[in-house]
């Protein structure tokens, strides 16, 4: 419920495929993380393309000691910022407001990296400098949400040296402006990988 009444995302701008995810899809996939690779045992998390900060935030929520938050467009983060102000959360989180691409990962590191990236469903490939900065930042794993179709996954996490496994699946709802021509509220196929390094 706390995830679920965060101030919302603004979804400005669609060129960055700003779809965020609903409070009841970020409680069960964090859940389901916590009770595999519990949170409390991290270092903190790192949330790729952060929007409200619903996933971070979440994080901290289930014992994550803290959160570094990256997100490109002004206006969003200043809704991230007070979805942290309104649960008190300020001291454990950091709010970087640039692009994924130019983040210096020798600074930026933690255990796990969550994201929901663009799909590259507006910008072919538009998902790639997460996965990418997503390699080099995590230093345990990178749990991402992702189009139930997409079937790079796996490869690309070969070629990185990491190992991906697809774990989840869900329908997720999609806010009404990207409901091309239809008012209506209606959902996209979704499915969240579990992505760790590769034993050797
Ligand atoms: N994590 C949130 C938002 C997902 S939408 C959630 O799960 O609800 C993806 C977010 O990534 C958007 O807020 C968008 O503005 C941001 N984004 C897109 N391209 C980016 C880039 N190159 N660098 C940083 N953030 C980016």
């Amino acid at each position: 419920m706390t995830l679920s009444n965060l101030p919302s995302h603004p979804f400005r701008e669609p060129a960055l495929e700003q779809y965020g995810t609903d409070g009841e899809t970020a409680a069960r996939w964090l859940y389901s993380i916590n009770s595999e690779e519990p949170f409390e045992d991290t270092d903190g998390i790192i949330d790729l393309g952060a929007g409200n900060g619903i996933l971070g935030i979440g994080a901290l929520l289930l014992g994550a000691p803290n959160a570094i938050f990256i997100e490109i467009d002004e206006e969003v983060c200043k809704s991230l910022q007070d979805a942290i102000a309104s649960l008190n959360l300020g001291e454990k989180c950091r709010i970087l407001n640039g692009d994924v691409r130019l983040i210096n990962h020798d600074e930026i590191r933690r255990d796990i990296v969550l994201m929901n990236p663009p799909w590259g469903r507006q910008t072919p490939r538009a998902d790639r400098p997460f996965l990418d900065t997503a390699v080099r930042c995590a230093n345990e794993s990178i749990h991402l949400l992702h189009g139930r179709g997409a079937r790079h996954i796996e490869s690309w996490a070969e070629s990185s040296g990491w190992f991906a496994k697809r774990w989840m699946e869900v329908d997720l709802p999609m806010p009404p402006i990207y409901s091309h021509h239809t008012k209506k509220r209606s959902t996209t196929e979704a499915a969240m990988w579990w992505i760790k390094r590769s034993a050797n």
